[in-house]
């Protein structure tokens, strides 16, 4: 290697010294009489000067944007002006006694130099590999490495075993559908990529690793939502003999390293835990944001004699009557705004007041009597200049709408500030074990099939009151995101078969799945959790990343597609036939 220095290496305790750089042409600047390059490798920059009378000067001009260069010079102090301060290395520059074009480039489809950039996230995408060359997408994959490393070093130092899972296997239900492979050797038999390795890791606790864990890719066909990826990475983890606390203590002392080794940041411990009734009741979500206020007050009671049709006809179904307070005064179209997000939340509308001088005007506040007025006052402690949203409904459909909105009015009145803290994680808890699928009218896992109910629960399964059984479950949650999520596991095999049960399997139905992973149950089975987190998530929120795109080197758009390398596409019938599949004719494009 002939390199001695990266650029960003370089500053004024290098002066007088002869250094060899290999990087990039970034910024190539001619004025008669010098021209000035500056050269960028994966470090960062510097700036190399090449006067008329420099041997090196009729190359250098020949030098254009983004050609590949070597450079061999002398350390030089620069002479103050605008641009020194602006870069790391500003205070110094390189005389080369050498300059070689290593490589030229054609020009660039958008500037890679830090320069605003106009072009389409499609044309990024596309040139990928130039994309990356860009500071902050380099930076945040150099903190996605830093992560990974010092998760490492801490599970080694606590006594974990990383151990690879397969890639090709069977179905492992997360409640995604499987992206599938045909396999060529056995005609009509496909493998399925993993949605996790939830039943491997679990396999290996029986198998006495104890501690495990892995960085493992996980693969899930969904509806592509905003900001999801079908293939993602997981730090997936499992533990045998613990309790929820031991997990959840783990994860705190691993994220609280984490943070400190790679951002310099101190995370307070441990999280606060709040059971999942509480975060739908107070913010209206199981991950709620909780880097600002805006919790809901019940004004049920208050409402109670309601004459307003929409309070009236909540309540006397059942319902609740949930408000919000914004601390602001909506205008018309900031309402309407937050109405459309009510309703795009199973809401009907969203049913405002306005807070004036100790008393409610607009919106509904014609329907209220001064009673009920003075109530809401009190229970939510609205100040002037703000207004009531109010969450008329079942209490389901009525703290979701109203939990959404919540979120739009953080973005809308800008509430995360800079005196917010920069990072909030919380556990949930107490989630229950299943959920009514009104299309299947069946129950279903609520985070996946292997999770243990609690202890006291157990007698409810085949019961009419399976629907209130709590899980040992829990979610991570980072500002607002669900960045992980794990529960203690069913190790009892006849538990197991009641799982299946409950979520509409039939016992042979789950031994056609899962009968290996039964059978391996009754072989000594230890009492066991884990959890898994999203790297590309908790990374994104470390970098301050707007998507989980900048923190993945090669990510697919929106639409699922690789569109530098064309993927998915079309393949050629050779291959098709190889591997016994047919295409129906709807499908040929
Ligand atoms: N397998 C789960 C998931 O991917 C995590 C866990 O339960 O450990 O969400």
């Amino acid at each position: 290697m002939k390199r001695t220095h990266y650029c960003n290496d370089l500053s004024a305790k290098n002066v007088g010294q002869t250094v060899l750089l290999q990087g990039w042409a970034s910024r190539v600047r001619d004025t008669k009489g010098a021209n000035f390059i500056v050269l960028r490798d994966r470090s960062g920059i510097v700036q190399v000067t090449v006067e008329a009378s420099n041997s090196s000067y009729p190359v250098s001009t020949e030098v254009r944007s983004e050609f590949v260069l070597e450079v061999e010079g002398l350390v030089q102090v620069r002479e103050e002006n605008n641009q020194t301060r602006q870069y790391a290395t500003g205070e110094i520059e390189i005389i080369p006694t050498r300059l070689e074009i290593l490589s030229t480039a054609k020009p660039v489809p958008f500037p890679v130099d830090g320069t605003p950039l106009t072009a389409s996230e499609e044309v990024r995408m596309r040139y990928r590999y130039l994309d990356l060359r860009r500071e902050p997408l380099r930076e945040a994959l150099k903190l996605r490495h830093k992560v990974v490393s010092s998760i490492y070093n801490f599970l080694d130092a606590e006594g974990f075993i990383s151990v690879e899972t397969p890639m090709l296997t069977k179905s492992t239900p997360e409640g995604a559908r499987d992206y599938l492979v045909p396999s060529r050797t056995n005609p009509g038999e496909f493998y399925a990529l993993p949605q996790s390795p939830q039943l491997f890791k679990q396999l290996l606790m029986i198998a006495n690793f104890d501690k495990y864990f892995q960085i493992a890719r996980c693969f899930r066909d969904e509806d592509l939502r905003a900001d999801r990826q079908p293939d993602f990475t997981q730090l997936d983890i499992e533990m045998s003999f613990v309790e929820v606390d031991d997990v959840l203590e783990l994860n705190e002392r691993l994220i609280q390293d984490v943070f400190k080794k790679t951002l310099d940041v101190d995370i307070p411990i441990p999280f606060p835990r709040l059971p999942y009734a509480d975060a739908m009741n107070r913010f209206g979500s199981d991950k709620p944001d909780q880097r600002f206020g805006l919790e809901f007050a019940d004004a049920s009671g208050i409402l109670k004699d309601s004459g307003f049709g929409v309070f009236k006809s909540a309540l006397e179904a059942g319902g609740v009557v949930k408000v919000l307070v914004a601390p602001a005064e909506l205008t018309r179209k900031q309402i309407e705004a937050l109405e459309f997000t009510a309703k795009q939340n199973g809401a009907k509308g969203l049913a405002w007041a306005k807070v004036a001088g100790g008393s409610l005007e607009g919106g509904i506040s014609k329907f209220l009597s001064p009673i009920e007025m003075t109530g809401l006052l009190e229970i939510t402690g609205a100040l002037a200049n703000s207004t009531l949203l109010f969450g008329a409904d079942s209490w389901d459909t009525a703290v979701k709408a109203l939990g959404a909105v919540r979120v739009a009015l953080r973005d809308e009145l800008k509430l995360i500030t800079a005196d917010s803290p920069r990072f909030h994680f919380s556990w949930v808890v107490d989630f229950p074990l299943l959920e009514f699928d009104p299309e299947r009218s069946a129950y279903t896992f609520m985070h996946h099939p292997f999770t243990s109910p609690t202890i006291k629960d157990l007698p409810k399964f085949g019961t009419p009151e399976m629907g209130s059984m709590k899980a040992r479950a829990y979610d991570l949650v980072l500002n607002g995101f669900e960045v992980g999520g794990g529960s203690i596991r069913i190790h009892q095999p006849d538990v197991q078969e009641k799982m299946f049960n409950a979520i509409g399997f039939s016992t042979q139905e789950a031994r056609e799945r899962f009968g290996f992973f039964m059978d391996a149950l009754e072989y000594g089975t230890p009492p066991h959790g884990g959890i898994a987190w999203g790297i590309d998530r908790m990374v994104a929120v470390m970098a301050g990343a707007d998507s989980i795109r900048d923190v993945i080197a090669f990510p697919k758009n929106a639409r699922g597609a690789d569109i530098m390398a064309d993927a998915p596409s079309v393949v050629d019938s050779k291959q098709l036939e190889d591997l016994h599949i047919k295409l129906s004719e709807k499908s040929i494009v």
